[in-house]
């Protein structure tokens, strides 16, 4: 099979590419524009295998561009990961989360439905996009019980999530109104290696290796819930082969954090490992400090994926307890990649 992977030298998306070419037999075609998010290093991986890997250095909202790589490439399998993915940026500037979280989705759907359209039936029945989202478009929780199930009602609370909603919905309206063969995933918070630095676990590690004082944003009681990067994509492709058309599921991992743990729990493995101490530092949890909270911050994340697990029978292999040690130990070994 052919697969198209949009975003694919980012974070999840080069996970999941790194997991196609060596875990399958699939030919893929990596589309991404390449932003500062992005990072050619984490699909270095792909030289091994030539003759199954493309790049297409384009932008997802580029309707020409976008035509010809499905002319060129004729994918059977779609996954679209490509977006703008940090909720600070969306504060600052919300402008290129419409563009290509809304407008690139926007653009995606309308090629793949005249592509799908001229396909032979025997394609036709093959054929998915499989669109990439967040558990972040249903907004917070405030109890401690109730978790998001894939009928939760959508409310986004920062311009990211707004616009990752806006994307779900025209998913969903473009399987109900033309019959495009869809699959929507809304995952938790994801975390691994070759992620960048301006999330939450890579930019601890990064400052507590250097001495550098750990923020966290107000109390740093806000809960979000985990799973290793690796498991995110073992689920995608699952769904892919497994989902019923036109279905959402829920991706999660049962493991519900406050921030302020998730730094703790950094700090005390650093602790345990044998990393030289940078100067001044006598503990890393004496480095932890709490500054002005992020506005519209969410208070809690948590989903339910039953679904997932009762219907397709799909459970992750990693607690956050393994996952982190795994993903201490890579930026540890991989010191280059949190260099500025
Ligand atoms: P990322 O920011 O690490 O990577 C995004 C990639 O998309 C980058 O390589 C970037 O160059 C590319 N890109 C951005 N705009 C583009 C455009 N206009 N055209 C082509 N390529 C473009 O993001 P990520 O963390 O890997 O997230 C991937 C997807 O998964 C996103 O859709 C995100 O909403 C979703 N998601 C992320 C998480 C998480 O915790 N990181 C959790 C759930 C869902």
């Amino acid at each position: 099979m052919n697969i198209l992977v949009t975003g694919g030298s980012g974070f999840i998306g080069s996970a999941l590419i790194r997991h196609i070419l060596t875990k399958t037999d699939h030919n893929v075609v990596n589309v991404d524009n390449l932003t500062y998010a992005a990072n050619q290093s984490s699909v270095l991986l792909a030289n091994h295998f030539k003759s199954r890997y493309r790049f297409e250095k384009v932008d997802i909202c580029d309707k020409k561009e976008i035509l010809r790589v499905f002319e060129t490439h004729q994918p059977d399998y779609v996954m679209n990961l490509a977006a703008e993915s940090h909720v600070d940026n969306s504060i600052l500037d919300p402008s290129q989360f419409v563009a290509t979280n809304i407008n690139g989705t926007f653009n995606l759907l309308e090629n793949a439905r005249s592509y799908f359209d001229k396909l032979d039936p025997e394609n036709k029945k093959s054929f998915r996009f499989l669109h990439v989202s967040t558990d972040e478009v249903f907004g917070d929780l405030d109890g401690t019980k109730e978790k998001f199930t894939e009928i939760t009602r959508y409310n986004p609370s920062s311009p990211y999530s707004a616009s990752k909603a806006a994307s779900d919905h025209l998913v969903k309206a473009w399987w109900r109104t033309y019959e495009l063969p869809i699959l929507l995933t809304n995952c938790s918070n994801n975390y691994g290696p070759y992620q960048f630095r301006e999330k939450l676990i890579p930019h601890m590690i990064f400052n507590a290796l250097k001495g550098e004082p750990l923020p966290i944003y107000g109390d740093g009681l806000q809960i979000r819930d985990w799973l290793y990067v690796d498991d995110h994509v073992d689920a995608l492709m699952h769904i892919l082969k497994f989902g019923v058309i036109g279905e959402t599921y829920n991706i999660g991992g049962n493991n519900e954090k406050t921030n302020f743990e998730v730094v703790n729990i950094i700090c005390d493995n650093l602790e345990l490992s044998l990393i030289k101490k940078p100067k001044n530092t006598k503990y890393f949890r004496d480095l932890i400090k709490h500054v002005e909270d992020r506005p519209g911050h969410d208070l809690r994340y948590a989903i339910d994926a039953s679904k997932l697990e009762q219907d397709l029978e799909w459970k992750p292999n990693e607690t956050f307890d393994t996952g982190i040690i795994k993903t201490i130990d890579w930026y540890i070994t991989n010191k280059d990649w949190l260099v500025e």
